[in-house]
């Protein structure tokens, strides 16, 4: 996982850093619903190696990993000194439904960043839901490509 987000950002962050309208300054971990583990798995896994300051995301005890809708107050973080030039990077080890990733884009807008970006390094799939289908579909031929991030195409 921490080769796929190392080879991942030395290919794209410049595709990463023109939607962010700069590089990104600040990088934090969805926290996970299954366990309390501080620090969060992936950011033990990535240490100091993306050389940006971490944000740390407190869930609200209201939700679960039951949860599958965004919620405006699933997360409280704050943004340290001028939050209007903090521009920082989501990191999520699996999208499910993409709902705590942008309930935590939600809570960093609202304490002041200007723009977001969301990295997900894995997504989870159940090939049997009919709404499924599109996306197997068209990571079928070729499985897997890193040369081409979803802001290229
Ligand atoms: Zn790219």
């Amino acid at each position: 996982m921490l080769a796929l987000l190392l080879l991942f950002l030395h290919r794209h962050l410049d595709c990463v850093a023109g939607r962010l309208g700069g590089a990104p300054t600040h990088v934090v971990v969805v926290p996970s619903t299954r366990g309390k583990a501080h620090p969060h798995p992936l950011q033990d896994l990535i240490g100091d190696r993306l050389r940006l300051p971490w944000l740390a995301a407190l869930p609200s005890p209201r939700y679960g990993s039951e949860t599958r809708t965004f919620q405006r107050d699933w997360f409280t973080v704050q943004l340290p000194g001028q939050s209007g030039s903090i521009r920082p990077l989501i990191l999520d080890d699996t999208w499910t439904t993409g709902s705590r990733a942008q309930s935590l884009a939600y809570a960093l807008k609202k304490a002041g960043a200007p723009s977001v970006a969301v990295l997900v390094l894995g997504r989870h799939i159940r090939p049997e839901h009919a709404a499924s289908q599109p996306l197997l579909k068209a990571i079928e031929d070729p499985m897997f490509d890193l040369s081409a991030c979803a802001i290229e195409r």
